[in-house]
């Protein structure tokens, strides 16, 4: 007797109005756009990885909130895989072929209970002083790669100027350093005050950053349990 794949069952009883197509992993994303981009699905594998990353911390279907979305998980998806000019097309694809549609964050956020979110402190007054404070402890003679780390933080609020900083919760959670690890690179040696390197962590700053904002890295399902579980159409 051929069995189902070990995941099949109870991934379809989280959106019963989803069909087993829409169940797809990163590897069966990356032939689908390989074919039709008439390219090698080696090369687009790394970009559906991405964009369900947030499935290693949420493993059913509310992860999607988190990257599937053409101002955010798309956008960050351009940034990550620069290399590739292609790549943000690829992330829009894989959206599309999951929800049937390529929502933008407000879309997502109207799916959040705003007020079950974990207490963020505004991110005009966070940002500047953490941005400061960690440019200072590292010795660092450019605050620009802070501020880029600070600004991906930040993109779900200026994708979603209605929600505010309630968006940032996107971001702001355990798989927040995982996405900026992801955007920003390895730890990279970047010019010291004064003279000579200093490495620069970017998976670190992040933790730090989001501790600044929420006073802990809020877990990933903390974030998911305010949303209705439903997705956008
Ligand atoms: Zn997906």
């Amino acid at each position: 007797m051929q069995r189902l794949p070990f995941c099949a069952t109870p991934l379809l009883t989280v959106h019963s109005h989803h069909s087993a197509s829409n169940l797809m992993q990163p590897y069966i994303h990356a032939k689908e756009t390989a074919r039709r981009l008439g390219a090698d699905w080696r090369d687009h594998l790394a970009v559906h990885e991405f964009i369900d990353v947030a499935k290693h911390a949420c493993p059913d279907l509310r992860h999607r909130a988190v990257l599937h979305s053409h101002d955010l998980g798309a956008e960050l998806a351009a940034r990550a895989f620069h290399q590739l000019a292609e790549a943000r097309d690829i992330a829009l694809m894989h959206i599309r072929q999951d929800l049937r549609c390529t929502p933008g964050v407000a879309e997502w956020m109207t799916h959040c209970d705003t007020d079950k979110l974990p207490r963020y402190k505004p991110s005009s007054v966070v940002g500047p002083a953490v941005i400061e404070q960690a440019a200072n402890h590292l010795q660092l003679e450019d605050h620009s790669p802070l501020q880029d780390l600070w600004s991906m933080l930040t993109l779900p609020s200026r994708a979603a100027p209605a929600f505010g900083d309630a968006a940032n919760c996107l971001t702001m959670n355990g798989i927040g350093p995982v996405i900026a690890r992801m955007v920003f690179g390895p730890p990279r040696p970047v010019p010291r005050r004064g003279g000579g390197d200093v490495v620069l962590d970017f998976g670190w700053a992040c933790e730090g950053m989001i501790v600044a904002s929420a006073r802990h890295v809020p877990a990933l399902t903390r974030i998911l349990d305010c949303f209705d579980g439903k997705e956008p159409r």
